[in-house]
């Protein structure tokens, strides 16, 4: 990985991808692009698309590949993707995947992160799960904001995501098993997969995704 880093991060809905992604594109000095944010993004500025993916998103199902890969595909080509980036989020389908690599070229990931959580704990974790309004910042019922369910790094309003529904919820984790498990083989075919052990505080899985990362890109030169 001599030029930056080119990264796809799996992992369970709840895995705590979200935060650890954030950092870890901060680490590695790449934009983190999440079809979820952008999604969210949409939904937010009540757009006409914003509108049909919320319907989509509330149940639990995932976006149709055509629109989710136009979405992904304009993204990339904005220049600060040049430098690399961390996809978070994307692919979760086989027709994504494939998409992106023909997008990027099938030798241009250099690694895939599957971030490793038991679903009881995913379960768990979803469920108590709070998300600034405003910026989208995580929080739960166990580490809340210190004031009031207002954001502690923005001062929005905290509330539960309206797809953390025990439904949505229990949708989203049976597509990732029928769609997005089946990449885990896909990359690892490719001996493009790391496997990190997602439990721990959100500083040792940190610890742990550094170090994979870096692993990765002394061997790659
Ligand atoms: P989670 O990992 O908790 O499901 P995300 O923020 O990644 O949350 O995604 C939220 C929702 O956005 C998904 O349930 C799905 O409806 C939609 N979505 C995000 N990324 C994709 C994608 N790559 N393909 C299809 N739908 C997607
Ligand atoms: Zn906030």
């Amino acid at each position: 990985m001599t030029r930056g880093a080119r990264l796809v991060v799996l992992g369970k809905q709840g895995a705590g991808k979200g935060t650890q992604c954030v950092r870890l594109s901060h680490y590695l000095a790449v934009p983190h692009i999440s079809t979820g944010d952008m999604l969210r993004a949409a939904v937010k500025a009540g757009t006409e698309f914003g509108q049909l993916a919320k319907a989509y998103m509330d149940r639990g199902e995932l976006i149709p590949d055509d629109v989710i890969l136009g979405i992904v595909e304009d993204r990339l080509a904005e220049p600060d993707a040049t430098r690399g980036f961390l996809l978070d989020g994307f692919p979760r389908t086989t027709v994504q995947a494939k998409a992106l690599d023909e997008m990027v070229g099938p030798k241009a990931i250099d690694l895939a992160l599957d971030l490793e959580v038991p679903t009881e704990l995913v379960l768990q974790r979803l469920s108590s799960r709070r998300v600034c309004s405003t910026c989208g910042a995580n929080y739960s019922l166990e580490v809340p904001p210190k004031l009031n369910w207002t954001c502690d790094l923005c001062g929005g309003e905290v509330v539960q995501r309206p797809d953390d529904t025990e439904s949505a919820i229990r949708r989203r984790l049976d597509l990732y098993e029928e769609s997005t498990a089946p990449l885990l083989e896909f990359y690892s075919d490719r001996n493009l997969l790391s496997v990190v052990d997602g439990v721990g505080t959100p500083d040792e899985v940190m610890e742990r995704l550094v170090e994979v990362v870096d692993r990765a890109r002394t061997s790659a030169g």
